[in-house]
């Protein structure tokens, strides 16, 4: 893995920081969670406080391409937020590239910090690949080429131009190959290059620590589709002891091996796929266990009318939480465990009445890591279910990154982190 952010000689150096400023807001634009903004300080504190510049880059929602887009889309409200956190003003730059930016990066000091404007304001910054039909080659296009202003080749040199090192610590984007994300640090070179302290987390508990996993090595793979997972199953299924399935991926295999599940939400088109895991699982000795009762209720906007059903799913009822027994069971096999990697929620953990199997679960994950386990948690909804259930305190790690978390997992390797070095 590439150097980190404290290995640069960042003092009176113009630094590049690539950041994930992508924050939810409200109608009126006010921040409604800072988190990953507060996520980014420790690597921006470092530059600064080194005596370095930092010059730092982000994206922020979709823009369409609307005039009304610079003011929606604007980082303005992010930059103050920022400067609240770091406890001194942070200058919004007029874009991303051009004389006026460069002007005022050159009135930068040392330790101070300026933000470009949204990165997708540019119109370059999305890229994606695109298989020409006829030819079969694979060409970078522009998603959204409506409001472009210049070539996604020259947006990385206006920016690269602005710096002389760069830092990645936007790992939510990590699997993306952005402008920003590749195409800056390519032109600045990998000694000049690093990652910052998040992303490097990232990739010490998703990718390194699991590379050798400590034994019994138990995932909890849940959530709504199997589909979203199954890259994730199949390349840590060699390494895995133990596949804990809840969720409502769950009734796909159930449906799978003939077993009733209801009204469930069951992927119909998916049933060989989750047999085809099956039987993987059996081949490489992996024990599999699907859950053996289930809370089922008659919809979910009527979480009263909850029962525990055992074995199947009633005609009539949809399952929306592993059982009680399930749970009990889960969490024993948990206890000895060394290395737990968890992927979506075992129930509609949004909804109290669906929470409990996914209470019980988190909490001997937590257990488990409290007695020397590695637990790791994928990002997205499984992230917010930890906080629900208050035991994201006591994990190894939460990824902060919902799509790169589980690309990670797939075993993919990023362009982005490559550039590095
Ligand atoms: P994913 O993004 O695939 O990890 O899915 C997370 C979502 O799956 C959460 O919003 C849960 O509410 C949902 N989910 C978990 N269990 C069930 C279930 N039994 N039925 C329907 N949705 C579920």
């Amino acid at each position: 893995m590439a150097k980190t952010v404290d290995q640069l000689t960042v003092k009176g150096k113009r630094v590049l920081m690539r950041v994930d400023f992508n924050v939810p807001q409200d109608d009126s634009g006010a921040i409604t969670d800072d988190r990953r903004i507060r996520m980014a300080l420790p690597s921006i504190r470092n530059v600064l406080e080194r005596g370095g510049r930092a010059i730092l880059m982000s994206h922020l929602g979709r823009p369409s391409g609307d005039p009304a887009d610079a003011k929606t889309y604007s980082l303005a409200p992010v930059a103050k937020r920022l400067g609240e956190l770091l406890g001194q003003a942070v200058t919004l730059a007029p874009g991303c590239t051009g004389p006026a930016v460069r002007k005022a990066v050159d009135a930068l000091k040392d330790g101070k910090a300026i933000l470009l404007e949204n990165l997708r304001l540019a119109g370059s910054e999305v890229e994606s690949k695109k298989k020409d039909k006829k030819t079969g080659e694979v060409k970078l296009v522009k998603k959204w080429t409506s409001f472009e202003e210049q070539g996604a080749a020259d947006m990385a040199k206006g920016i690269a131009e602005l710096g002389e090192l760069y830092v990645n610590d936007a790992f939510g984007t990590c699997h993306r190959d952005h402008v920003s994300m590749v195409g800056v640090p390519a032109l600045l070179g990998a000694d000049k290059c690093a990652a910052g302290f998040l992303v490097r987390k990232e990739v010490e508990y998703l990718q390194e620590k699991l590379a050798k996993p400590a034994k019994p090595f138990v995932m909890i793979m849940g959530g709504a589709k199997v589909s979203d997972k199954i890259g994730v199953i199949e390349n840590l299924l060699d390494k895995v002891d133990v596949l804990l399935i809840g969720g409502a991926m769950s009734y796909t295999f159930m449906k799978a091996a003939g077993v009733p599940t209801g009204n469930s939400l069951v992927e119909t088109d998916k049933l060989d796929l989750a047999n085809h895991i099956r039987e993987k699982a059996k081949t490489a000795g992996v024990r599999l266990e699907l859950p053996v009762d289930f809370v089922v209720g008659d919809d979910l906007k009527n979480p009263t009318a909850t029962s525990v059903a055992v074995g199947r799913i009633p005609d009539g009822k949809e399952g929306f939480d592993i059982g009680p027994a399930t749970a009990k069971k889960y969490a024993e096999v948990l206890k000895s465990a060394k290395t737990i990697v968890w992927n979506g929620p075992v129930g509609v953990f949004e909804t109290p009445a669906y929470r409990e199997g996914t209470r019980v679960v988190a909490e001997a994950v937590a257990a488990a890591t409290d007695a020397g386990a590695v637990s790791v948690i994928g990002g997205g909804d499984s992230a917010s279910a930890m906080e629900v259930v208050g035991v994201d305190q006591r994990l190894s790690h939460i990824s902060t990154g919902g799509g790169a978390s589980l690309e990670l997992l797939e075993g993919k390797q990023f362009n982005s982190l490559k550039v590095l070095g």
